[in-house]
């Protein structure tokens, strides 16, 4: 029996890892974590009957208690960011699933792996932010850190054990998001329409990434830092089928790709069940019924965070993390109507322009990078439009 904690539980990859879980026979629930979707995770205990829940503060926690002895639970409430540490330390739990949104799950996983516990991991953000260090960690503590997003988890079957010597390049592939045909205005694009993925339903940050392509910039970077090649190695390519989750070529030339339809339960429950492969519910994939896959190089000009996340990986140091805390900072503030949806790049480029790096690569570091960040992406929106201007 494996015990899982599952980081996020209420958010879409949490939700759908518990639904994988649920389909399972050697699985069990022994803790979940949210931030303030109480309601959610109440129905989830009531399906999972958790040891340990986490909850984003010390209210809700109270709540939750008075709640869980009402209905005769012996679950123990953790709270905060302590709380996140202490659930992935439960001695009871074998595996984290990390699914919570953005470099909010740094520490978390960090603690995870300190306390040798294999990863199955989602939560791109914090590979871009210090994913370098992360993967050292756990080399030293001899854990496993199993991609949960589709590319990488492809990337990961594709490559099968062989040495990254072998590798000649990755291809990284991308729907392409609603954008990638959008001849008009992009200053003019609403939430709404931004909101609209063609292929997946997911979480708003990672929908909005998609639509800027900043989440293939994010991928990007998360390949360089999972499979240890350098980001020169990884190639975007727009595949709108979204059946090639994404393909490696060898030294030799062979060219080995993952396909399958877009479900993100596959991936999720190969990193659940890695190494064995177990009967699943996804549809079979019917590729005469699809007739084509398609593949085109992506426009670097019209999705500038592309370039972004591309320019940031090769100058290292702390810029990966600087990229994505100021990309939060600037989505959160589309997502609330304050900036256009191009701003988002300039948002990026201008805190990434303005940040003087550490020379000293280390956790603390590129945590510190993330702070920076996010203090100056949040006054350089708020003097903008204070002063009522745009951004260059
Ligand atoms: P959602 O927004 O749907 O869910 C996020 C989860 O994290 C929720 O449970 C939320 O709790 C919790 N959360 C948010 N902020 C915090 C915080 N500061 N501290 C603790 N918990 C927090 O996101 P997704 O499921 O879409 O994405 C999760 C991660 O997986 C992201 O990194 C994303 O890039 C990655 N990913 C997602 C894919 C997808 O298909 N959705 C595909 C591949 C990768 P609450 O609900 O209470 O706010
Ligand atoms: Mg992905």
């Amino acid at each position: 029996m494996k015990r899982i904690v599952v980081l996020g539980s209420s958010g879409s990859i949490g939700g759908q890892t518990l639904d994988v879980v649920s389909k399972l026979k050697n699985i069990s629930v022994v803790g979940l974590s949210v931030k303030k979707n109480i309601l959610v995770l109440k129905d989830q205990i009531k399906k999972f009957h958790p040891k340990y829940v986490c909850v984003g503060n010390f209210d809700d926690a109270k709540d939750l208690k008075i709640w869980l002895k009402r209905n005769n639970f012996k679950t123990t409430v953790f709270s905060g960011d302590k709380g996140l540490e202490e659930i992935v330390s439960v001695p009871n739990a074998d595996m984290i699933v990390a699914a919570i949104v953005g470099a909010a799950g740094l520490k978390s996983i960090f603690k995870a792996v300190k306390e040798k516990k294999d990863v199955a991991i989602a939560n791109k953000e914090v590979l871009v932010c210090a994913g370098l260090e992360l993967m050292e960690l756990s080399r030293k503590n001899g854990v496993k850190i199993l991609p949960v997003d589709s590319e990488h988890s492809a990337i990961f079957q594709c490559c099968c054990g062989a040495k990254k010597s072998q590798i000649k390049k990755i291809l990284l592939t991308a729907s392409g998001g609603p954008f990638y045909k959008y001849k008009k205005d992009f200053s003019k694009i609403t939430l709404e329409q931004a909101l609209v993925h063609p292929t997946w339903k997911m979480g708003k940050k990672i929908t909005v990434d998609s639509a800027t392509l900043m989440n293939k910039g994010l991928e990007a970077i998360e390949t360089s830092v999972l499979f240890g090649v350098p980001i020169e190695k990884v190639e975007i390519l727009i595949h709108p089928q979204s059946t090639v989750h994404s393909m490696v070529e060898f030294n030799d030339g062979a060219v080995i790709a993952q396909l399958s339809n877009p479900d993100m339960r596959l991936p999720i429950q190969y990193a659940l069940t890695y190494p064995e492969r177990v009967t699943s519910n996804i549809k079979s994939l019917d590729l005469v019924q699809l007739k084509k896959l398609e593949f085109f190089k992506p426009d670097f000009r019209k999705f500038p965070c592309l370039q972004l996340a591309y320019d940031c990986a090769k100058k290292g140091l702390q810029y990966p993390a600087v990229l994505n805390a100021s990309n939060e900072i600037a989505v959160s503030a589309f997502l609330n109507g304050k900036i256009k949806f191009t701003d988002i790049a300039r948002v990026v480029n201008n805190t990434v322009e303005a940040y003087s790096p550490s020379k000293r690569i280390s956790v603390r570091t590129s945590v510190n990078a993330d702070m920076w960040s996010r203090n100056f992406a949040i006054s350089l929106i708020d003097s903008k439009i204070s002063k009522g201007c745009g951004f260059s």
